[in-house]
């Protein structure tokens, strides 16, 4: 009976956590008063290139680390080191894989997924994952931005094909100034394996008011209980930041941690704790769409979130103050959008289709152009300015209109695009304010401009179909000849 208790152990041990787990499973030749093992994971969130340094102290502990990236945010070439912290390179990245260390998933472009609808969060959450594989990083777990989790959320990750899911904020965290959720009643250290593999429980992120002894304490404090301690870490650099901590701090915290091996307690990484086989990815591109591509197009539907129409979002840029409201003023419906520009020195400021991967933001394939349409009425002038997603998800301004006139009623602003050159899938557009002044916009279009080849081979097909329709007409009309006829034959033989 005890021999088959325990089969049915390991068996659930190494199906739940994988060859690779991190603890070990009592077996009926550990002593009773076995100390809890203690688990601790050094993550690093959002992949800048300082945590590449922090990476290399670790390997000199014999430890390795879990870097939670956003595909869309990883950068061409090293940033300058005199600059404020960037990115890292996928060339870092893949260096720290080939080193041992675990690449995990962030999000395409570190969204809030609590602000946005469940196909962008699947857009979010599995493309990036997808674009990761396809670089030959392993993406097999996940880190929620801003720890922003939801049931839905949790099975929306697990589609995507991650093994787990880290959330912030269920464990106990340190007392620190600023921080005022610290769980005070919260377990010090999260379950091996977790109760819920897709929000698994952690601290507050690692602030730069945490001391070394609050980073010794959360790890003793796990030890009280044993389990899992993931500290979630986002700068390791002297800059300052509120979510930086010193390279010394951090250097003695590794050092320290080193020796608590005597102890049984160890460092892992996610992937190494949570094991699971590597599943397959999913991609959701943006859902194609016919007519008028902007979504919300009249701005009649108010945001949940926002005080803006829905799949709508203010965007400017340079010294200048907008306002952007809805307003009862409008060409048709009982909305239009209201640009307010004050205290204007440079830049502009417009409403955009809400720059995202797809739920909102238009899509357009790569050679076409497309018209696009607004009307407005506006105390300055105007113009279209336009901005592209590529296939990693970042938005950039590709081209403007020329201005238009400053108009007092309804004017339609209409403006052919370019094509639309390889690699981009979205685009997003709006009229600006480059002066302070009032600017209300309504009826926005975007359609795919026909080329003549199409022009011509519709026209045909619509001619066409009608030269059949027409031949089709007497085949009814015979049934009535024909009756005609009929009656007609009682009088002549035709
Ligand atoms: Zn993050």
């Amino acid at each position: 009976m005890a021999v088959t208790v325990l089969l049915v152990v390991l068996l659930l041990g190494a199906s739940v956590v994988g060859p690779a787990r991190a603890f070990s499973v009592v077996t009926a030749e550990s002593p009773a008063d076995d100390p809890p093992a203690t688990v601790v994971s050094l993550t690093f969130d959002d992949g800048n290139d300082d945590q590449f340094g922090a990476a290399r102290t670790l390997e000199r502990y014999g430890f390795r680390g879990t870097f939670f990236v956003s595909s869309g945010l990883i950068a061409e070439e090293p940033g300058p080191r005199d600059a404020a912290p960037t990115k890292m390179t996928l060339a870092q990245l893949r260096g720290l894989q080939a080193d041992g260390h675990e690449i995990g998933g962030h999000t395409v472009t570190h969204a809030d997924l609590a602000e946005i609808d469940a196909e962008e969060a699947q857009r979010q959450v599995c493309n990036d994952r997808t674009k990761l594989v396809d670089l030959g990083l392993d993406a097999s777990n996940f880190a929620y931005p801003y720890g922003e989790a939801s049931l839905d959320l949790e099975r929306i990750v697990e589609g995507c094909g991650y093994n787990s899911a880290r959330g912030l904020g269920d464990i106990r965290s340190p007392n620190v100034p600023r921080v005022t959720n610290t769980c005070e009643k919260c377990p010090v250290a999260e379950t091996t394996p977790p109760t819920d593999p897709y929000r698994t429980k952690a601290p507050n992120q690692v602030e730069n008011t945490w001391t070394l002894a609050e980073l010794q304490n959360a790890v003793t404090g796990a030890e009280t209980t044993g389990g899992w301690l993931q500290l979630t870490f986002h700068h390791i650099d002297d800059s300052g930041s509120s979510l930086s901590v010193p390279p010394s701090v951090f250097e003695a915290f590794v050092a320290w941690l080193a020796e608590r091996a005597t102890l049984g307690t160890v460092v892992r990484t996610v992937a190494q704790v949570i094991g699971g086989p590597e599943r397959p990815t999913v991609d959701y591109p943006p859902k194609p769409r016919s007519g008028n591509l902007v979504r919300n197009p009249g701005l009649e539907t108010l945001s949940h979130t926002s005080s803006l129409p829905a799949c709508w979002q203010g965007v400017g840029w340079g010294e200048n103050q907008p306002s952007f409201t809805v307003v009862d003023d409008a060409r048709t419906g009982e909305a239009a959008g209201r640009l307010d520009l004050t205290d204007y020195t440079e830049g502009d400021a417009k409403l955009l289709p809400t720059l995202d991967l797809g739920t909102c933001s238009p899509p357009v394939e790569p050679g076409r152009a497309y018209d696009l349409g607004a009307w407005y009425r506006s105390t300055g002038k105007t113009q279209f300015e336009i901005y592209t997603r590529d296939a990693d998800g970042a938005w950039t301004h590709w081209a403007s209109s020329p201005p238009y006139l400053p108009a007092d009623d309804w004017v339609h602003a209409t403006f052919t695009t370019p094509r639309i050159p390889e690699g981009v899938d979205g685009l997003s557009f709006g009229l600006n304010l480059q002066e302070s002044g009032t600017l209300i916009t309504d009826d926005y279009s975007q359609e795919v401009d026909i080329t003549w080849d199409e022009f011509v081979t519709r026209t045909v097909a619509a001619t066409w179909a009608q030269v059949r329709r027409t031949l089709a007409a007497p085949a009814d009309n015979l049934v009535s000849l024909h009756h005609f006829g009929t009656l007609q034959n009682l009088a002549s033989p035709w």
